[in-house]
């Protein structure tokens, strides 16, 4: 028999079997020898009174264990469609492969194309970009195996609930090697050291089932008569036949200029650009645990979570990484853009985040001679130029003590940094557009006072993030999932403005993967 019973305890106890099964027991007034095993359903941490919690769901098994309780964790099924209709997939990001693994299970054969390498050779790609600053338009930290989501910092928490099978998302994840705790911890977290495996798995499954994966083939053009989509051509000038699941994420700037080339109607979306911010981790472990020492032998790194509005635009924190890394995220040369990412254990010494303004399009004016549709990428475009230059045209990101940040002064030094390439003092509050600077220098003000010693000497802002979200949605049919104009063309995933991380980008495939069998079956 098995009993489910809530649970708040201490850091400590909630990391000590023994202790977890002895308080399941009090919880449901049996003796404690009664509870056999406790397994942990949900743990998530409660820093908001001095006194730091655990709370927790524990399934308790009474007198003996009751096994058919792992059934839960069983993966799905995917059977062989080698000999099933194929389509194609552009993009193996979390979009790409989940939907790839989506199309399996209703018995249709994906190709997946991808312009990048496979998730072990673009490693070398990773190293050159860090070292020298070199950037393969190909093969980066946004493009190959696994897309953007390879190498980030595989945080798997979302609001998207109502988009779709957040579990079986997570289900799939852990299947292919990512660690139990995802299924459990209210903010899931896979890290970057882990992911590259958990892809070459799915990859494994995909190609095992019948499915196949062209690596260094990047899609140039579709294949229309106007009103359908019937299939793409390679840059190299081959040509794949089929409907056309399109995911090829925010950063592929040369297929937004495509599908404008083949007729094929965006829009223009609201983005939000700003700076990574970096803390000593110690410091953010003090302020969100409430403890001089910190976070201590059982707590993890600590996250935080801002949002405040400045003269009626959303200033907001995004993609928080303890214990993590700064990483370049240039995906073409010329280009500077940070972003970040955390191994597993989110063991380094610093935190950061994306600190940005919410940018609307009816706040940017269409320049003549410029795509209006296009004129959010732009303003990345632009941004990113002027901090390229900034940086005498390295990888070496522009950047300034938070203090001085918002006192609108160079850093004399800069503190130690996590970032790969290097940094190098800037005046970052002049390199931004004013109407970004301005909202950030006086939200992290605002942030200070919502956590007094959030706005730190020690902190570090560092230029640029940009690549928050898409600067266009690419619109479709809401039930045929198909684009408004172009049947057999479903665009998908963050690149067509439908996603906004690992997760929801997965749900978005697999829908846009059911939508299309449904149509072909
Ligand atoms: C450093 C970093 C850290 C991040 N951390 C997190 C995180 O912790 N949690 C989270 O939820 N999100 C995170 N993100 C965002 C997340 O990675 C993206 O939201 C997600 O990957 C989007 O998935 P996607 O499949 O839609 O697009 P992408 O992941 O961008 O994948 C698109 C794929 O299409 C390929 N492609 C592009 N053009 C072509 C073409 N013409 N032909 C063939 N292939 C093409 C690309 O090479 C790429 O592999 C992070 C992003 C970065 C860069």
């Amino acid at each position: 028999m098995t009993q489910t019973v809530d649970l708040r305890l201490t850091p400590r106890d909630a990391a000590t079997p023994a202790s977890v099964a002895a308080a399941a027991a009090a919880a449901l007034h049996i003796a404690a020898a009664r509870v056999v095993r406790a397994d942990i359903l949900r743990r998530s941490i409660d820093a908001r009174q001095r006194r730091v919690m655990v709370n927790l769901k524990v399934r308790a098994h009474i007198d003996s264990v009751d096994v058919s309780a792992d059934a839960e964790y069983a993966p799905p099924q995917w059977p062989d469609v080698t000999d099933a209709p194929s389509a194609i997939v552009v993009g193996a990001g979390p979009a790409g492969l989940f939907a790839a693994l989506e199309l399996i299970e209703c018995g249709v054969r994906p190709i997946v194309l991808e312009r990048g390498k496979d998730v072990d050779s673009r490693r070398a790609d990773l190293v050159a970009v860090n070292r020298t600053g070199t950037v393969d338009p190909d093969s980066n930290y946004c493009f190959g195996e696994g897309g953007a989501g390879a190498y980030s910092d595989g945080k798997l928490y979302t609001r998207s609930h109502k988009r779709g099978p957040v579990e079986k998302v997570l289900r799939i994840f852990h299947a292919h090697g990512a660690q139990r705790e995802i299924l459990v911890d209210a903010h899931p977290h896979i890290g970057t050291d882990r992911l590259p495996g958990v892809i070459k798995a799915i990859r494994g499954t995909i190609e095992r089932c019948g499915g196949e994966i062209r690596f260094g083939t990047r899609v140039a053009g579709l294949i229309t008569d106007g009103q359908r989509c019937t299939g793409v051509t390679c840059a190299d000038g081959a040509e794949v036949q089929g409907p056309v699941i399109l995911a090829t994420g925010h950063s592929a700037r040369d297929v937004y200029a495509m599908l404008l080339d083949s007729g094929i109607a965006l829009q223009p979306k609201g983005i939000a650009v700003g700076v990574r911010l970096e803390h000593p981790q110690h410091l953010i472990d003090c302020l969100q645990y409430h403890s001089p020492q910190g976070r201590g032998k059982y707590l993890p790194a600590a996250e935080y979570s801002m949002l405040t509005r400045v003269d009626g635009r959303a200033v907001y924190s995004f993609c928080m990484c303890p214990g993590g890394y700064i990483i370049p995220a240039a995906s073409a040369p010329g280009q500077m853009v940070v972003n970040g990412m955390s191994p597993a254990n989110r063991g380094t010494q610093w935190a950061n985040s994306g600190m940005v303004v919410e940018i609307l399009p009816e706040d940017i004016e269409p320049q003549p001679g410029q795509r209006p549709e296009l004129r959010m990428m732009y303003l990345q475009q632009e941004i990113e130029t002027t901090f390229f230059e900034a940086a005498s045209k390295t990888q070496k990101a522009p950047a300034q003590r938070m203090t001085d940040f918002v006192a609108g002064r160079l850093s004399d030094s800069l503190p130690r940094s996590s970032y790969p390439p290097g940094l190098m003092s800037a005046r970052v509050d002049r390199l931004l557009p004013q109407s970004v600077a301005k909202r950030l220098q006086e939200a992290f003000t605002v942030f200070d006072r919502k956590q007094r010693g959030f706005l730190s000497s020690e902190a570090t802002v560092v230029g640029d993030e940009t690549r928050t979200s898409a600067p266009v949605r690419i619109p479709r049919d809401a039930d045929s999932m198909c684009h408004i104009a172009t049947a057999g063309l479903y665009p998908c995933g963050e690149g067509a403005g439908y996603a906004g991380g690992i997760v929801s980008a997965a749900l978005d495939g697999m829908a846009c993967a059911r939508a299309l069998a449904a149509s072909l079956l």
